[in-house]
């Protein structure tokens, strides 16, 4: 008890049914209590995540690199430090954020209708004065998180830490896929956060599923299109409201650069947006490139001498999580017109799980490469004549989690934003937007719903509750019958 941590064990289906259900059950109660809605106590918690993060470092690159072979410079770069950074950011402004914010005063209605001479203005109808409205932020309840294995730390702190904030009881199902980091998380978690309130639950889908067996005020799924499907459909069940972080396949467009240095800055950023980050097996990895025709073979070449210089020492690119990605990235490269394609790498060594980071040169676009979400280090790059085309070539394909491009072309830029549809647009920089807080992390249409971080989480995870308050004061008797025709307009 306490640690709430579960095991896939087969166990006895009615007595794991009876466990998860009782925790369930057993968060609710503390829900109810009344604990979590606390100021002080959300506070503690954020504090607790810090501590835990800073205390464990070491512990925490170990089993990154456990995981994914990620080396302590990337971990730190994209989950470490990113959390150290976003859970501060929180705790420094959750009181603002948790304030109850004024819509509506007395004073400013009846000005509004002395003035305008209005029988309804924007703000409320002259009947309701007079009034006072507040928005009144208030905690779902006991909510649940899925988190994936490619970021299996920030995955799952970053919307921990927002519910948390927002005064929610939790329960965290890490992937089974990151085993290392998931057992530090269920080690550690109750050691520093509050386990009444805050459980991790071990497993994989059949725990998955098991859990989607009971009630939850919210749940954030971060993971498949696939599952993503199953869980909405659970969750319907339930009436539970979810957000989905979901994938896609992220394009990034690359103008042709005049000068020497922005193109040698556009390709760093472009091969840390792929191969850095977890050996492309990120949800807004570059997934493909589009550039002009004549600009392909200098992006190339600079790509080929750059990436040289950046994996010149070892643990430049993390692993391939499994067996099972590493077979489906190598039947990527099978394909004889894919195989045909291969401008750089190509090499793969089933020994050691790992693909050489990989260029490809107009690979068909009706290949499985240019029609599944990639996630992993192959890179293909399809030609347009004119930079421009590139608009038309995405606008057909399911929204992206992320649309980047690399430009200095402000028109282009206009109409990358207005014509197209995704969770993001970042222009010549890539992936790094994950990390600021001021901006809405997520997808739209098939690459998701439900947006976090920074203030974001919070709102996620709380109800915008409406209160409106009236007096006695004064009393209108045209709302009421007995009807008659001057009451209309009135
Ligand atoms: P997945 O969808 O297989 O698993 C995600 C989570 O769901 C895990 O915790 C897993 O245990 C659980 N799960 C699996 N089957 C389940 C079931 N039947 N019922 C309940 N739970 C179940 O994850 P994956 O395919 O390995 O992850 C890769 C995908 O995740 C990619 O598409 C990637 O783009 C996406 N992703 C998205 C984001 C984002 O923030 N939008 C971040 C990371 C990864």
């Amino acid at each position: 008890p306490g640690l709430g941590v579960m095991g896939e064990k087969p166990a006895a289906a009615t007595t794991k049914h009876l466990s998860l259900g009782s925790m369930a059950s057993g968060l609710r109660e503390v829900y109810e209590s009344g604990r979590t809605k606390d100021m002080e106590w959300r506070q503690s918690q954020l504090r607790g995540l810090i501590s835990l993060l800073t205390d464990k470092e070491e512990e925490i690159f170990d089993v990154l690199h456990e995981d994914l072979g990620k080396h302590r410079g990337e971990s730190f770069r994209d989950e470490l430090g990113i959390l150290v950074k976003s859970v501060k950011y929180t705790l420094q402004n959750l009181k603002k954020w948790a304030a109850p914010e004024k819509a509506i005063n007395s004073c400013s209605l009846l000005l509004q209708h002395l003035l305008h001479h209005a029988h309804h203005s924007a703000e409320a109808p002259l009947v309701a004065f007079p009034a006072t409205a507040m928005v009144v932020p208030e905690p779902l309840g006991v909510v649940l998180i899925f988190s994936c294995w490619n970021f299996p730390l920030g995955l799952a702190l970053e919307p921990l830490s927002g519910a948390l904030a927002a005064g929610n009881a939790v329960v965290l199902k890490p992937s089974e896929l990151a085993p290392s980091t998931a057992a530090f998380l269920a080690a550690n978690i109750p050691k520093y956060l509050d386990s009444r309130a805050v459980k991790v639950v071990l497993g994989g889908p059949n725990v998955g599923e098991e859990l989607m067996e009971h009630r939850w005020d919210k749940l954030l799924f971060t993971g498949s299109e696939r599952v993503g499907r199953i869980i909405m459909t659970k969750a319907a069940k339930h009436l539970t409201p979810v957000a989905l972080e979901l994938g896609s396949k992220c394009p990034c467009i690359v103008d042709w650069l005049d000068g020497k240095r922005d193109r040698q800055v556009a390709v760093n950023r472009i091969i840390g947006a792929k191969w850095s980050t977890c050996a492309g097996q990120a949800c807004i990895a570059i997934d493909h490139i589009l550039v002009e025709e004549n600009f392909a073979p200098i992006l190339i070449e600079l790509m080929k001498s750059t990436l040289k210089r950046f994996m010149a020492k070892p643990g430049g690119m993390a692993r391939i999580l499994n067996e099972k990605h590493f077979q489906r990235l190598s039947a990527y490269l099978e394909d004889t017109k894919v195989a045909a394609s291969v401008v750089h790498g190509g090499c793969i060594d089933p020994k050691t799980l790992t693909i050489e980071p990989t260029i490809l040169l107009n690979p068909p676009v009706d290949s499985d490469v240019m029609t599944e979400e990639i996630f992993g280090p192959i890179l293909p790059i399809i030609t347009v004549k004119k930079i421009e085309d590139s608009i038309a070539f995405l606008k057909p394909k399911p929204k992206p989690l992320a649309i980047y491009a690399f430009t200095t072309n402000e028109s282009l830029k206009r109409r990358i934003v207005e014509e197209t549809s995704s969770g993001s647009v970042t222009f010549n920089d890539a992936v790094v937007q994950y990390a600021l807080e001021s901006v809405p992390f997520g997808g739209v249409g098939h690459s998701g719903f439900g947006q976090y971080h920074g203030k974001y989480s919070f709102e996620l995870f709380s109800n915008k509750k409406a209160v409106f308050r009236r007096s006695f004061l004064i009393e209108f008797m045209f709302r009421y019958p007995p009807w008659d025709d001057s009451k209309i307009g009135t």
